[in-house]
């Protein structure tokens, strides 16, 4: 199911506005989004038909104790990639491009209708599109990170050299990863801090393209609702999370997210169209 050729209904509209009314009152919203948010970009999910790891073979589950053992050999694997994952999450994350629901996104936080964005996408999809308040939760293919004192580093500003490698913190002398959380490796504390105070603050919570039933990110949409919070999904399909959902939206994100982001220019200029 994909935007171009999804059919809005007037009950979907309806509730995508009822939605909008939810963030609109909100003291304070918060996105969680994953991997079916970008599927429309070109992204295949990792696991199940045309995934990723099924096309190109799945990265080792120790890949973090790896890169511990041999950092400088985990180096040049990532600049000089051998390996089919490697090589296939590589060429598909430099040719995808954000869609409209990464921008949809980009403009509610622009409106002050989405406070942080968590997402467990690596892609760099929100970054391009300047999401306000963003926390890559699982980290950013492109960025670097610190393992010391987990400053994180734009490429751009980073000059690697392949004949110094692995390369080391300009501040901290810390050997310097790939920002991607990679298997076994824990969530760097600073985002997950992040994460947990922006959830604790809000009383709505969007959740685009995921079922988040990955550890941290499934406690979020649980915690907002224990809050008494309510819990907007957007999925195309019925997912885990759509039972304990105050407002599931099925549909795909970018379509979903373009009439709520309508809905939610509407009602906060009352006497605008609606
Ligand atoms: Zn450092």
């Amino acid at each position: 199911m994909d935007t171009e050729t999804f059919q809005m209904t007037p009950a979907l509209d309806a509730e995508i506005a009822t939605a909008a009314e939810a963030m609109v009152s909100a003291a304070s919203v918060v996105a969680l989004t994953g991997a079916g948010l970008s599927v429309e970009s070109g992204i295949p999910p990792f696991r199940g038909p045309g995934g990723l790891w099924t096309q190109h073979g799945e990265p080792p589950l120790d890949g973090y104790q790896r890169f511990l053992r041999d950092p400088a050999a985990a180096w040049r694997e990532r600049l000089n990639p051998t390996e089919g994952w490697a090589m296939g999450l590589r060429d598909t994350l430099q040719a995808a491009k954000p869609n409209i629901g990464h921008r949809c996104l980009a403009a509610l936080g622009e409106l002050g209708h989405c406070d942080a964005l968590i997402t467990q996408n690596v892609d760099d999809l929100h970054q391009q599109v300047g999401q306000p308040g963003l926390l890559e939760i699982h980290g950013n293919h492109f960025w670097l990170r610190c393992l010391e004192c987990h400053q994180r580093f734009d490429p751009a500003g980073f000059p690697i050299d392949e004949a110094n490698l692995p390369p080391l913190c300009q501040d901290c002398g810390g050997i310097v990863k790939g920002d991607t959380v990679s298997f076994g490796e824990p969530i760097p504390p600073l985002v997950l801090r992040a994460c947990y105070s922006a959830v604790e603050r809000c009383d709505v919570m969007l959740v685009v393209g995921t079922s988040a039933t990955v550890f941290p990110a499934a406690e979020f949409p649980m915690e907002v609702l224990r809050n008494g919070g309510t819990l907007i999904e957007v999925n195309p399909y019925p997912s885990e999370l759509t039972e304990a959902a105050s407002i599931s939206l099925q549909g795909p994100g970018g379509a979903v997210l373009e009439r709520l982001l309508h809905h939610v220019r509407a009602k906060s200029h009352p006497g605008g169209a609606a």
